[in-house]
């Protein structure tokens, strides 16, 4: 019998865990898996407080049920009754533009009669279908790519909110086709995207204006629910409160070397640490390597957790939440209404709002004091949705380093990442910040390096 192949997991984040999870589920019986994680608790920037009947995630609060291997996963892990998708009513998505919220219409009669855009911005974003496309393959900005086809206008107060809400990134800097390369795609192929969007529906695509296809979904109790539940599950393979400090090759196999105990050598390593963290643990081994990953920027950002009384809001908070463009004069980012998507995020008669303030455009921001920063988003919030008292409940989670920028680039700076590692066989790397920052692209990106694994060793999956 060949003796079983030694595996090492860096990280014990959604990244992490879910490669393990992949291992342990499909190849128990072809490797000793270990995940050793620097931290005393799993789940990274994942993480849910429960408090007074409050519920309140730290980091993520959920991931869009469109991606099969993530809900297989959830399925796997015995996880389907305490799903929780976002109540049907919390579709409604808003913009703040001139001191007023303004519903983002999917359809486009209503769309052309709201007051997002002014009349100028609504007949430059109709002409988008005449727009010629682009010619040559160079990456863009995101913001580039809008301005040129839907025009200035809907690029400020559409395209930068949205890219503030999902990356807290900048719009002028991040690379579309690292970051939406659907809509390199779009453009490439029907030569406008209202020509691909109409296409899609055609075909039977559920992806609108008003927002991503799929629903925001998450666990009864909190995101955390899943990297509690991996951790009862994988115990067993897991040491947590041991970070790695150096990987370093050794003939066909890698040693690890920890900030505690005795190096240890692997056959095979998948890092799921972030970038920056394995940027260190590889510069004595390829000093390229540590380079490219040194040059993923990450940006700092702050989630406000504030729990007010129904009655001392004026605004019926009916609906998903809103994000502020940058212009208006305004710090938040946007806020999500918490217990309008999951009504039991909050006690009876109280309601919870879940605001991101920092990022890419306001890179101090998330270093201000709790008392700054409930300051700054209890009066924000306060002139936006009318609000008449101080929040009862307040958790305010900070991120120094919370997500990685796909900076203009990226793909390039990727492809040649891809070439150094052909030289290291038996390394893998997973996590946020090479193909997406999302759950589902961290599980997907998982769900990759363990069949690449899998196929190196020829690990044969056990019968279900
Ligand atoms: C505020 C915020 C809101 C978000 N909202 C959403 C959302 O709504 N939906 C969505 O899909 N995504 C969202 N995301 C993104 C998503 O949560 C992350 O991309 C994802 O959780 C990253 O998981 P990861 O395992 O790759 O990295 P991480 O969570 O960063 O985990 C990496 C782990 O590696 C460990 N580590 C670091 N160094 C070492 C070392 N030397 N040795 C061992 N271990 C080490 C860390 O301690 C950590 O536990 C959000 C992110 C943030 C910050």
């Amino acid at each position: 019998m060949t003796e079983k192949k030694k595996i090492a997991i860096i990280g014990g984040g959604i990244s992490g865990l879910s490669a393990l999870h992949f291992i342990r589920y499909r190849y128990p019986k072809s490797c000793d898996v270990r995940l050793y994680e620097k931290d005393s608790r799993l789940g990274g920037t994942i993480g849910t407080d429960r408090i007074n009947g409050f519920v309140s995630d730290w980091g993520s609060n959920g991931f869009l049920n469109k991606v099969p291997l993530t809900l297989q996963m959830v399925s796997e892990l015995g996880l389907d009754d305490m799903l929780y998708p976002a109540h049907p009513s919390a579709e409604k998505r808003f913009i703040y533009r001139n001191k007023k919220l303004h519903e983002i219409h999917a359809s486009p009669p209503k769309f052309m009669r709201s007051q997002i855009l002014t009349v100028g911005g609504r007949m430059r974003l109709a002409m988008e279908p005449f727009i010629p496309k682009k010619k040559d393959d160079s990456d863009e900005s995101i913001f580039d790519f809008a301005k040129r086809r839907i025009g200035r206008d809907a690029a400020e107060h559409m395209i930068v909110p949205m890219v503030s809400g999902v990356y807290g990134g900048d719009a002028h800097k991040l690379s579309l086709e690292a970051c939406f390369p659907i809509m390199v795609e779009m453009e490439r192929e029907y030569g406008s995207l209202f020509k691909a969007l109409l296409a899609k529906k055609k075909a039977g695509s559920k992806a609108g204006p008003a927002g991503p296809s799929g629903r925001l979904t998450s666990f009864k109790n909190g995101l955390a629910t899943i990297i509690e539940t991996m951790h009862d599950k994988y115990k067993d393979f897991i040491v947590t409160g041991r970070g790695v400090k150096k990987i370093a090759r050794n003939g066909d196999k890698y040693t690890l070397e920890f900030d505690s105990g005795s190096p240890e050598i692997f056959d095979a390593v998948i890092c799921a640490a972030p970038a920056y963290a394995a940027t260190d643990m590889v510069a004595g081994m390829d000093k390229e390597m540590s380079e490219v990953l040194r040059s993923i920027p990450y940006v700092s950002i702050a989630v406000v957790c504030s729990g007010y009384k129904k009655e001392d809001i004026a605004h019926d908070l009916a609906g998903f939440g809103f994000l502020i463009p940058r212009n208006q004069d305004k710090r938040i980012l946007g806020t999500i209404w918490s217990s309008s998507i999951f009504t039991d995020r909050s006690p009876e008669g109280m309601v919870q709002l879940r605001t991101m303030i920092g990022g890419a455009t306001d890179p101090g921001a998330a270093e201000l004091s709790d008392g700054e920063l409930a300051d700054i988003t209890h009066r924000e919030l306060g002139d936006i949705l009318g609000i008449s008292a101080k929040p009862g409940y307040l958790r305010i989670f900070k991120w120094s380093r919370g997500i990685p920028q796909f900076t203009v680039g990226h793909p390039a700076r990727m492809r040649k990442f891809h070439n150094i590692l052909q030289k290291y066989p038996g390394l893998y790397f997973t996590g946020n910040a090479y193909k997406g920052v999302s759950l589902n692209d961290c599980i997907v990106r998982s769900d990759e390096v363990v069949g690449e694994l899998a196929g190196r060793f020829d690990f044969q999956p056990v019968a279900k």
